[in-house]
């Protein structure tokens, strides 16, 4: 799994950070969270083809959040993308992407559109995304990428005890199913093991609220909005927005291994001060850039 931070501005970009998105690839899949203004052009930078997304994850309609939703689309139509690009928004999304077509004459790329309410709003064999409400103006969503566990085979445990090596029979077994080989009785207990799936949480925007923290409960790598330093504790809630110390308590409360800090406010030329605040209640912070990646 890779994420790449493509966008970390809040409301207006900066020479140094565009406006928010995030890409998350994962196998064949790949996942873009929010598309602010520019972002085909930092896949660009970042050396991605944009043809490798294959969802679209809209948390809501504010313009740091969407405006760079036209280009893209005109970019894959014309790049012949054979996908069938699928998109999650909230509540009217349909519609304004429906006049968004209508604008901008790119009715050329298949498109399926979920509008979406809690819970899971997408599931494969190999992961689920999960959809919770946030604290914001206008309706917002945050989003999770929870990979699913995976039961692994002890291929050195098989080979030492019952002599099997590579064999179909070994696909009951991953499927949790005991097997019977050479007359013998092989348990899932005995020969496999669970490996733990990862989890990714996406944070933004809103106000602190028990709902980010449920989306970021665990997760490997939660990522928080954090448009404020702590100073602005007052304001970033008038704007339904969260400080340094918003985003620390949420990863801290959730148990999340790693929390990292983005969507700054333009005021920040250097977001030091944010990046300290954070760490000083929740030590594994990160403060994101722009080209930042992340392997997991
Ligand atoms: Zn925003």
């Amino acid at each position: 799994m890779k994420i790449t931070f493509l966008g970390t501005s809040s409301m207006v970009p900066t020479a140094k950070r565009n406006h928010i998105s995030i890409f998350l690839e994962y196998e064949d899949e790949g996942i873009l969270v929010d598309c602010g203004e520019g972002t085909q052009r930092q896949f660009k930078k970042a050396k991605i083809r944009p043809t490798k997304i294959t969802r679209l994850l809209i948390t809501h309609w504010d313009g740091d959040h969407t405006l760079g939703i036209p280009g893209l689309i005109q970019t894959l139509a014309g790049d012949e993308y054979s996908k069938t690009l699928k998109i999650y928004g909230p509540k009217g999304t349909k519609e304004r992407l429906k006049e968004l077509l209508k604008i901008f004459f790119t009715d050329k790329l298949k498109m399926e559109v979920f509008e979406v309410k809690e819970g899971i709003v997408a599931e494969t064999e190999k992961f689920k995304i999960e959809a919770r409400k946030l604290e914001h103006r206008p309706l917002t969503y945050g989003y999770a990428f929870i990979e699913k566990d995976k039961r692994k085979i002890d291929i050195s445990y098989l080979k030492r005890k019952h002599g099997l090596g590579s064999h179909p029979v070994l696909k009951d077994l991953k499927l949790g199913k005991a097997i019977v080989w050479k007359g013998k009785k092989i348990t899932p207990k005995e020969a496999t093991y669970v490996e733990e799936g990862k989890k990714v949480a996406f944070v933004f925007d809103t106000k602190y609220c028990e709902n980010a923290v449920q989306l970021a409960k665990n997760a490997d790598i939660a990522i928080a909005e954090a448009t404020f330093s702590k100073e602005f504790q007052k304001k970033a809630g008038e704007y339904y927005h969260m400080t340094s110390v918003d985003a620390a308590k949420l990863a801290k409360k959730a148990k999340a291994k790693k929390l990292v800090l983005t969507h700054f406010s333009q005021r920040y030329k250097d977001v030091s001060q944010i990046l300290a605040e954070a760490k000083a209640i929740f030590k594994n912070t990160e403060a994101a850039e722009d080209m930042m990646q992340i392997k997991l």
